[in-house]
C-alpha cells in the first residue's frame, strides 16, 4: 500500500536502520491502541495506514489493541465499532488484544516496582499531591507517604486491589525523582482507586492502572518492536523507557509522529461525543463527522482514505491540513469509479411540443466516460415531458448564458438538441414550465443536424421519475480552526445540512447500494444512505464536483 519510490518518512528509517542492525532480529510488530471511548476519527485514519501500513511494508505484523484501563468511558459498543472501521480501511491486525487481559500482570509488575523499593503507596489527596509536585522551575516536596516501608506498601497496595478503600482514598505512585525538569518523572500515579463496572472485566477490579503504566507495558508484553504515538506524548519516553528498564521487560520502544489537524473540523472523541449528545449531529456516523463511519455513509471510499493518509505523509511537528486535500482525494477516486446518473434536484417542467405525445425512447446512457468502454451503460426513457434544474432556464439569459430561455439552445445530455419558445408563470410570478421543440435528427452518438449548441443540461424523464430525498452537506464548522476559540462549538455551521425533500432521479437509481458512488451528472458525486428502504430514498452528497469552498471564500 504504501509507493516504493517515496523517499522514506522519518519512522521507516528508523525500522531501516534496525533492520541492518538486526534489533530484534529483524522483526517488525507494530500495534494501533485505540482507547474504546468513542467511534475512530480521520486522525485515527492515519494511525492506522501508519501502523498497519509498516507492518505490511516491512513484512511485519500489526496488533490492534484495546487500550481499556479507564472503565467509565469505555462501552463495547465502540470496540465493535472500532473493528468493523479498522477492516473497512483495508487492513487486518494479527492479534485482537485488550489491556484488560494483562491486569493480573500488570498488577504483579506494580507489586516488583514496590519490592524494589521504587513504588509507594499515598494516602495524600489529589489537590496535597499536586501542590508538592512543584512547578517546572521549582522541584516537587515529598508527601509524608514517600519513606513509607516496603512491606507497607506491598499490604497498603493489597488492601487498594481488596476494595478496601474508596474512590481516591489512595493511589500507588512510583518512586522517581522529585527534582526531575521533566513533571511526569515527578513520581507519577501509576495505579489508581475507580469502583466502578468494566466492560470486560466487571467487576474484578476496582484499581486501575494509569495509561503511562499500562501503554509501554502492554507493548512490552506483546514484544512490540515500534510503538509509534503522537508529539503529544514526547514527554512521557523517560518514563516509557524507565519503567521498561526497572521491570526488565522486554525492551520496545516509542516514537513520536505528529498527529492531523484538519481545518474546519474537531477530531477528538471527547468533542464528538459532545455533537452526538447534544444533538448537533445526528450520530456518530452522521455524515457530516469526520468519523471513519460518517466519512463512509457520506461515500467516502477506503481507497480515497488511504490516498489521503498517504498524501499527508508523517511529520514529526504538528500542522493544519486542509481538509479541501481529503476532498480532493475522493474527487480523484470518485472520477475513476462512479456510475452516471441524472438527477434533478429543483425541478422544473420542460415540454417538447414537437414530441409525439405517449412517444418513449430508450436513449443509452454509458456508466463512467473514464472507465475502459466507458463502465457499461444503462437505459435512460426519454419521452415529452422533463425535469430540468430550475437554474437552467432564465427569463432574461445574460450573454453566455449557454442553457435555456427565450430563444435559446441546449442539448439534452445523451438526448436531442431543444429550443425553447416559449414558457409559463404561475400567479406568483414563478416559472411553471419551458415549452421547446426538439431537432429530431440530433440525437447524441448518430447527430446528423449540423447544429451546434455550448450547453448541455441534465434532465430526468417525467413520467418515469423516482422520488428520492437528497442531502446536501457543507462544513460542520465555519472556523478554520474550530479549537482556537473559547467554545469549539460556537462556529458550529447552522447550515450544515439542506434536505430537498423530493428530488427526481432516473429510474435506474432504485437500484441504488449504500457504498457505491454514483455521480449524479453537474451536481456531484452521491452515495444512498444506510437509512434508505424501499419506500424512501435518500442520497447523500459526498462532494461536489469541484471545489466551490475555495471560490466561497475568496468571494468573501
Ligand atoms: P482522541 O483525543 O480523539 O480520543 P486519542 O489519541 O485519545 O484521540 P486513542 O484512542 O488513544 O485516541 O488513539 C489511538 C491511536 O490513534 C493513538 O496511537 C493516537 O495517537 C492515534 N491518534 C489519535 N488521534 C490522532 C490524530 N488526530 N492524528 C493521528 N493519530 C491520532
Ligand atoms: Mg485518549
Amino acid at each position: 500500500m504504501l509507493n516504493e519510490e517515496k523517499p522514506l518518512n522519518f519512522i521507516e528509517e528508523i525500522i531501516e536502520e534496525d533492520l541492518r542492525k538486526g534489533t530484534h532480529d529483524g522483526r517488525v510488530l507494530t500495534r494501533f491502541p485505540p482507547e474504546p471511548n468513542g467511534y475512530l476519527h480521520i486522525g485515527h485514519a492515519k494511525s492506522i495506514c501508519l501502523n498497519f501500513g509498516l507492518g505490511i511494508k516491512y513484512n511485519g505484523k500489526t496488533n490492534l489493541r484495546f487500550d481499556d484501563t479507564n472503565p467509565v468511558t469505555e462501552e463495547t459498543e465502540y470496540v465493535e465499532s472500532i473493528k468493523r472501521d479498522i477492516q473497512w480501511l483495508g487492513f487486518q491486525w494479527e492479534e485482537e488484544l485488550y489491556t484488560s487481559d494483562y491486569f493480573e500482570t500488570l498488577y504483579e509488575y506494580a507489586v516488583n516496582l514496590i519490592k524494589k523499593g521504587l513504588a509507594y503507596v499515598d494516602s495524600s489527596t489529589s489537590e496535597e499531591i499536586a501542590a508538592a509536585k512543584g512547578t517546572p522551575t521549582e522541584p516537587g516536596k515529598p508527601t509524608p507517604d514517600r519513606s513509607r516501608s516496603i512491606e507497607e506498601n506491598l499490604s497498603l497496595f493489597q488492601a487498594m486491589r481488596e476494595g478496601k478503600y474508596k474512590d481516591g482514598e489512595k493511589v500507588l505512585r512510583a518512586k522517581i525523582d522529585l527534582a526531575s525538569p521533566n513533571m511526569h518523572l515527578r513520581d507519577p500515579i501509576i495505579y489508581r482507586i475507580k469502583h466502578a463496572h468494566h466492560h470486560r472485566t466487571g467487576n474484578d477490579w476496582c484499581i486501575y492502572p494509569m495509561y503511562d503504566f499500562a501503554h509501554g507495558q502492554s507493548d512490552s508484553i506483546e514484544k512490540i518492536t515500534h510503538s509509534i504515538c503522537t508529539v503529544e506524548f514526547i514527554p512521557h519516553r523517560p518514563l516509557y523507557d524507565w519503567l521498561i528498564e526497572e521491570l526488565e521487560i522486554f525492551p520496545s520502544r516509542q516514537y513520536e509522529f505528529a498527529r492531523l489537524n484538519l481545518t474546519y473540523t474537531v477530531m477528538s472523541k471527547r468533542r464528538l461525543l459532545q455533537l452526538v449528545n447534544e444533538g448537533h449531529v445526528e450520530s456518530w456516523d452522521d455524515p457530516r463527522m469526520p468519523t471513519i463511519s460518517g466519512l463512509r455513509r457520506r461515500g467516502y471510499t477506503p481507497a480515497s482514505i488511504r490516498d489521503f493518509c498517504e498524501r499527508i505523509g508523517v511529520q514529526k511537528r504538528e500542522n493544519m491540513i486542509d481538509v479541501g486535500l481529503l476532498e480532493f482525494c475522493i474527487r480523484e477516486d470518485l472520477n475513476k469509479t462512479a456510475l452516471r446518473r441524472m438527477a434533478v434536484l429543483d425541478p422544473i417542467k420542460l415540454i417538447i411540443t414537437n414530441y409525439p405525445e405517449g412517444q418513449v425512447e430508450e436513449l443509452i446512457g454509458e456508466n463512467n466516460p473514464e472507465a475502459e468502454n466507458g463502465g457499461g451503460s444503462r437505459i435512460i426513457p426519454f419521452s415529452k415531458e422533463l425535469w430540468i434544474e430550475r437554474d437552467d432556464f432564465m427569463e432574461e439569459p445574460p450573454k453566455k448564458f449557454f442553457r435555456l430561455g427565450p430563444g435559446l439552445s441546449a442539448r439534452l445530455k445523451h438526448g436531442y438538441i431543444v429550443q425553447c419558445h416559449d414558457y409559463v408563470k404561475d400567479e406568483q410570478g414563478k416559472v411553471t414550465e419551458v415549452h421547446c421543440t426538439y431537432v429530431p435528427t440530433s440525437k447524441s452518438g448518430e447527430d446528423t443536424s449540423g447544429l451546434k449548441v455550448k450547453g448541455t443540461i441534465h434532465w430526468v424523464s417525467v413520467p418515469h421519475a423516482k422520488e428520492a430525498e437528497v442531502r446536501l452537506y457543507d462544513r460542520l464548522f465555519n472556523d478554520e480552526d474550530p479549537m482556537a476559540a473559547e467554545d469549539f462549538k460556537s462556529s458550529i455551521n447552522p447550515n450544515s445540512l439542506t434536505a430537498i425533500e423530493k428530488a427526481y432521479i432516473e429510474p435506474d437509481l432504485v437500484h441504488a447500494e449504500a457504498g457505491t458512488g454514483y455521480q449524479f451528472i453537474r451536481l456531484g458525486y452521491f452515495t444512498l444512505d444506510t437509512s434508505s428502504n424501499s419506500d424512501k430514498l435518500v442520497f447523500n452528497r459526498t462532494v461536489t464536483l469541484k471545489d466551490s469552498w475555495a471560490k466561497e471564500i475568496k468571494k468573501g
